[in-house]
């Protein structure tokens, strides 16, 4: 099996209103750069591509400071659908991916679903960074890769400096020669520190805090209205939310969705103020590996929502048996 040590830097929309109030395109992929290792962890090939994008066609400033891409670069790169073949036929069947970070693979899911193209050969893929935490000091903070390349002496070439994705691979892949690759992907996943939902969850940037009052009503302690009324916190319109899953220490969490600025990650918390008890929710940006976090907590969740009813349906059907 080869090892195939992927980054990718990607476009981000503007976020602002846009006339039509359809789903945004938040992401999109416009270089993919890799590294191929061998089984014994020697370097092989490495893979670089540009990609025209499709969705955003503004390049962001940001972006472009960043990673030195030009628009007029973009314009020479290739139609995502067919980099993907290639890519995917340079990696070959037997690989895993190897990251820096969790938001690489996510980013890549995403925008293979936006072209409706399969994601089945991404599922395996390993943080780096949890093996480099579970063989240095482990610890369980997400360590930069300018961090681990510091701490292990490797030269950082000026000739080759970040944000650019083949460069970033490169540096990736030298770390993944100066660990125990194979050891870590067999210990990764039960023994491997890594940064829990809550973390990650808590670790967003905040961007609106509403208080909600209890009142008392019938008997019964209810909030007003206004607090299933999810507003966004960039336009104030209200958002469609998701079900509330809980991410660790029982604080529930969402998605919510502005049909013009995309999705938002929503925590509910109570807090109790003289004598009051008040509802706090929070909304912070999204982020892929938040949603891909809350993704797999609802998969859990609808899982054993499943079992239990199909337990609760045999069990019925087990009742009918015996009377008929
Ligand atoms: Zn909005």
């Amino acid at each position: 099996m080869n090892y195939i040590v992927l980054d990718m830097e990607w476009n981000q929309s503007y976020p602002r209103p846009d006339a039509a109030g359809k789903k945004r395109v938040r992401n999109e992929i416009i270089e993919i750069g890799a590294v191929k290792l061998s089984e014994d962890v020697s370097f092989l090939d490495t893979y670089k591509r540009l990609v025209r994008p499709a969705f955003i066609k503004r390049l962001n400033s940001h972006v472009k400071k960043l990673t030195g891409i030009t628009a007029k670069m973009l314009e020479g790169g290739g139609f995502f659908p067919d980099v993907i073949d290639e890519f995917r036929a340079w990696c070959g069947e037997d690989m895993c991916l190897i990251t820096w970070g969790y938001d690489d693979v996510p980013m890549l899911i995403s925008c293979l679903k936006m072209y409706g193209l399969p994601t089945d050969w991404v599922k395996k893929w390993y943080n780096l960074q949890v093996i480099f935490n579970a063989q240095t000091d482990g610890g369980s903070n997400q360590r930069s890769l300018k961090y681990a390349l510091e701490y292990f002496n490797c030269e950082i070439d000026e000739k080759h400096p970040w944000h650019d994705a083949l460069n970033d691979a490169c540096y990736t892949a030298a770390i993944c020669r100066r660990l125990d690759l194979p050891a870590g992907i067999a210990a990764y996943g039960d023994a491997g520190p890594k940064i829990s939902d809550y973390e990650l969850i808590s670790g967003l940037r905040p961007l609106a805090k509403n208080r909600y009052i209890y009142v008392l009503e019938n008997g019964k302690l209810r909030c007003s209205d206004a607090f299933n009324h999810n507003l966004c916190p960039v336009c104030g319109e209200r958002m469609s939310r998701g079900r509330w899953v809980d991410m660790g220490r029982r604080k529930p969490v969402t998605l919510c969705e502005c049909a013009k600025h995309g999705k938002f990650v929503m925590r509910l918390g109570a807090v109790n103020s003289g004598g009051e008890r008040v509802a706090v929710k929070v909304t912070y940006e999204s982020t892929p590996e938040a949603e891909a976090a809350y993704n797999r907590r609802l998969e859990r969740m609808n899982e054993k929502g499943g079992r239990k009813r199909e337990r609760a349906a045999e069990q019925k059907k087990e009742e009918k048996g015996q009377t008929v």
